[in-house]
């Protein structure tokens, strides 16, 4: 089984996923814009029974989602980086920042979210489907 790993600029904070990703997704929603300094969030969805924290501990930021359920935004309280994104319960898996990744490279975007927040700027994949806010499987933000 493949294991991917992960964490922060600064190196304190560090975590794994067991187990395929659950999806890629690209949100273009404004938290998401907030939290990545502009540009559209890239996550990789994944499991959380397959998700642990190696090293440290990530800071929340917890918000609430246009669902009405709370989501935290974990991050480094050192060095800031944003890490993922804790969904509500019954959401079976937490988006993970492509960013915070050690090696993201091999993810490839398949859908776009909330592209009726996106900038006129942000870039889109060709082919991969839009949806002007969240499709009805989960919360990606
Ligand atoms: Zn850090």
């Amino acid at each position: 089984m493949t294991e991917i790993t992960g964490g922060c600029a600064c190196g304190k904070v560090r975590f794994k996923i067991a187990g395929p990703m659950m999806g890629c997704a690209v949100c273009h929603c404004r938290d998401c814009q907030k939290a990545s300094g502009g540009g559209p969030n890239y996550v990789a969805l994944a499991p959380k029974l397959g998700f642990a924290v190696t090293q440290g501990h990530a800071r929340i930021y917890a918000s609430r989602a246009d669902s009405g359920s709370e989501v935290g935004r974990a991050f480094c309280g050192d060095c800031g980086t944003p890490l993922w994104t804790i969904t509500a319960p019954l959401v079976p898996f937490n988006p993970v920042k492509l960013g915070a990744l050690d090696d993201p490279s091999g993810m490839t975007p398949s859908a776009h979210l909330y592209t009726d927040s996106a900038q006129p700027w942000h870039l889109m994949h060709e082919g991969a489907p839009r949806f002007p806010k969240m499709p009805p499987m989960g919360r990606p933000n």
